[in-house]
């Protein structure tokens, strides 16, 4: 399958699960066979050479490590809800933080294990389907069910007045998107042309982004919510930047404003609107992936705000 494909032309990032295993034990076992370094950006991070293949390897087998690239590994550290919350890796302790489009699970067994857990998660998806994946994650991660509780509802469905979700004060949105930024797309030139062409493209692009912009506008309706991250991997516009754009009014009048995450990090938002530069980008090209990150914070709960 294309997405196979191994690239050669940028690291192999893997990410210690520490709910089963601290970094530097993974990096002194993983250097018996390869030239292995820490990320300088997330803590769990580690890098190996390009094209290096480690499906079969125990660590991977056991559920150790996670073969996550370093751009999707960065949607649930920039989720952290404390003061003092752009130190990136900071535990989430005590939060309960919902993964509004869970599966198959990557960042919600992030969120498991920055949360030490001492926090609790919803882990909601559509699709019954993925649902088993999420759960084959979660079992692979060693959370538990006091950890993540699994919903297979439409997160839409889901009432922000419940009282069960009264204590909600962080969620992350990775919605259904067109995958743009992945590898597995930019190879899709490679295969016969598909029917339709461009129109067809953008009819898509806005139907997700249509279902994006509902997805955001219902989590800011969580009444205990102080951040939600949305991210996707997708390189396009419509996805990211117009997304952001067009629900930050509403947000605003909710009491929230975009935050941003990792200062440090040079790839920003493309400069469509004043504050776009707190929103995060990678580049394909360069990271690997193309994804998007942004957060919103409450106003009373940011300390260094774009817009
Ligand atoms: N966050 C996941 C990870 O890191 O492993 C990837 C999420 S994937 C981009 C989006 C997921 O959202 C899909 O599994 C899709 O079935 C699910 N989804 C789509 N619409 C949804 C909805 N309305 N409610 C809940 N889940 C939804």
């Amino acid at each position: 399958a294309l997405h196979e494909v191994p690239d050669v032309s940028v690291p192999r990032y893997v990410r210690v699960n520490t709910l089963k295993l601290d970094v530097d034990s993974a990096l002194l076992e993983l250097q018996k066979n390869f030239s292995v370094q820490k990320d300088n950006l997330l803590p769990e991070l580690l890098i190996l050479p390009p094209g290096t293949d480690l499906h079969d390897h125990p660590l991977v087998k056991d559920g150790s490590i996670f073969m996550q690239g370093k751009a999707s590994s960065m949607a649930a550290p920039a989720l952290s809800p404390q003061p003092g919350w752009e130190v990136v890796g900071h535990p989430i302790d005590g939060s309960e933080v919902i993964d509004a489009c869970a599966a198959p699970g990557n960042k919600t067994i992030h969120l498991a294990a920055l949360m030490r857990r001492k926090g609790k998660i919803i882990a909601c998806e559509l699709k019954k389907e993925r649902v088993k994946r999420l759960k084959d994650t979660i079992k692979l991660s060693g959370a538990s069910s006091s950890d993540i509780q699994v919903l297979n509802e439409d997160f839409l469905n889901l009432n922000p007045k419940d009282p069960s979700y009264s204590k909600v004060n962080a969620i992350l949105l990775d919605p259904s998107c067109s995958g743009s930024g992945t590898a597995a797309s930019r190879l899709d030139h490679l295969l016969p042309s598909k029917a339709g062409g461009q129109d067809t493209d953008m009819e898509r692009l806005n139907k997700l982004a249509t279902f994006q912009r509902k997805a955001l506008q219902h989590a800011l309706l969580f009444p205990a919510l102080e951040r939600i991250v949305y991210s996707t991997c997708s390189i396009s516009q419509i996805e990211n930047e117009d997304v952001i754009k067009s629900v930050l009014p509403i947000a605003k009048s909710y009491g929230f404003e975009l935050a941003k995450p990792f200062p440090e990090w040079q790839c920003r938002g493309l400069p469509v609107f004043e504050g776009s530069e707190c929103l995060v980008r990678t580049d394909p090209a360069k990271h690997g992936e193309g994804f998007f990150i942004a957060l919103f914070a409450r106003k009373d709960a940011i300390s260094s705000k774009c817009s």
